[in-house]
């Protein structure tokens, strides 16, 4: 038996893992997508930060057109020359030493996860721990989800996995007062800056005052860069907007601008972790992701989209908050770059909608944040309307 949907598909066949939205996309251009009616939305979602140069990017198109072409897949049993360069560019971007490629954000941390534990392992310890955070978000595999702060998330899927503790976000003293508590903690795995959790920004100089409490207790730092990374907080990784370096990076999302591909690199000792047959992955880095991913590089790097990144985000957090001020709706509108978080005085219940409403995309988080992931590539005028249609969203509701 099938059943038809809001939007007229019938989806009786697709696992109800997602409660969807009474809209279906049959195509998109830089900022827009167009619903199957031919109505425009300003996306300001861009598939939760994947889309970063907009959609249907021209550089993209003819890179993964011309590699279709020419060779989609050999496998990792071969050296694959655009994988290899691809790893070269990302050290050069962020100064790690090798890469892992895979396919998501959650792949990406368990590689992560893996590297600890055999890190662990090499330094005597039997039953290593990874520290990771309150809010955290690191992806929906057993071990990413047990890494991941939310039991909405966790329940049902007992047992999690062994080797986590956990402490606040943006709080030294807790990781002070967790250290001192806890043996065998062997690396400490964080976002920059939280995504899922509702935009949460540590203290300035947190990294820094983490990065040198890792060096004095040996444990590895490793960042989840699956959200903040490729140019959305106005560095190419948020991590550089302080003068540090983890020993394992994360990142996915906007690397392939919607062609699937995750990433682990890695550092110093950490970099010497896994060896052949430690870790694999069929897909991982193929010639079609790495094409895609090049071309993106090549557009952020001509672009200086991480520069415009900084500029539009600034343009619209200070937009919002004076279109909204003393109308009774915004505690607060936080972000670094393109990753903002606007949290209201109440529920974001009937935002989303209220927003299609409008034509446009956005997406709420943690009870009362409206999440905003635009587009690198987004106009001066683009994100005006942006806040204009936002903020005449919130009034009415
Ligand atoms: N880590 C972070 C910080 C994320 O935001 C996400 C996805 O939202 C993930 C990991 C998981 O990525 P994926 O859905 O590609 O597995």
């Amino acid at each position: 038996m099938t059943q038809e949907s809001a939007t007229g598909a019938s989806q009786s066949r697709v696992m109800p893992t997602y409660a969807r939205l009474p809209v279906a996309f049959e195509r998109g251009s830089g900022t827009r997508l167009f619903d199957r009616e031919g109505n425009p939305y300003l996306d300001a979602l861009t598939g939760i930060a994947v889309c970063g140069l907009g959609h249907a990017h021209e550089g993209v198109q003819a890179a993964i057109s011309r590699q279709a072409g020419t060779l989609l897949h050999t496998s990792n049993l071969y050296e694959i020359e655009l994988q290899t360069r691809l790893a070269e560019r990302l050290c050069d971007i962020s100064g790690m030493d090798n890469a892992f490629f895979c396919n998501s954000g959650a792949e990406s941390n368990e590689a992560a996860i893996k590297i600890a534990r055999l890190y662990g392992h090499g330094q005597g310890v039997a039953a290593p721990l990874i520290l990771v955070m309150r809010g955290a978000f690191h992806g929906r595999t057993m071990a990413t989800l047990t890494a991941t702060a939310n039991r909405k998330i966790q329940a049902g899927f007992e047992p999690l996995l062994p080797g986590f503790v956990r402490a606040d976000f943006g709080d030294m003293d807790a990781v002070r007062a967790t250290a001192a508590n806890t043996k065998d903690i062997v690396a400490v795995l964080l976002e920059p800056i939280q995504g899922e959790a509702g935009i949460n920004m540590p203290p300035n100089s947190y990294l820094t005052e983490l990065r040198a409490h890792c060096d004095k207790h040996k444990w590895l730092l490793m960042l989840d860069e699956v959200q903040t990374g490729n140019a959305r907080t106005g560095k190419y990784f948020a991590f550089q907007h302080e003068q540090i370096l983890p020993d394992v990076l994360t990142t996915a999302k906007g690397l392939g601008n919607g062609v699937p591909i995750g990433v682990c690199m890695a550092s110093g000792e950490a970099a010497n972790v896994l060896g052949p047959g430690s870790h694999a992955t069929t897909f991982g880095g193929n010639p079609l992701a790495c094409a895609a991913a090049h071309a993106v590089l090549d557009a952020i790097e001509e672009g200086k989209l991480a520069e415009r990144a900084s500029a539009v985000g600034a343009r619209i957090r200070k937009g919002i908050s004076a279109a909204l001020r003393g109308s009774n709706t915004v505690k607060e509108v936080r972000g670094l770059g393109l990753m903002i978080g606007v949290e209201l005085l109440r529920e974001t219940k009937g935002v989303v909608q209220a927003a299609l409403n409008q034509g446009l995309l956005v997406n709420c988080i943690a009870d009362r944040i409206v999440r905003l992931l635009p587009a690198l590539t987004m106009t001066d005028d683009e994100a005006d309307e942006l806040v204009e249609r936002l903020s005449t969203t919130l009034k009415e509701l």
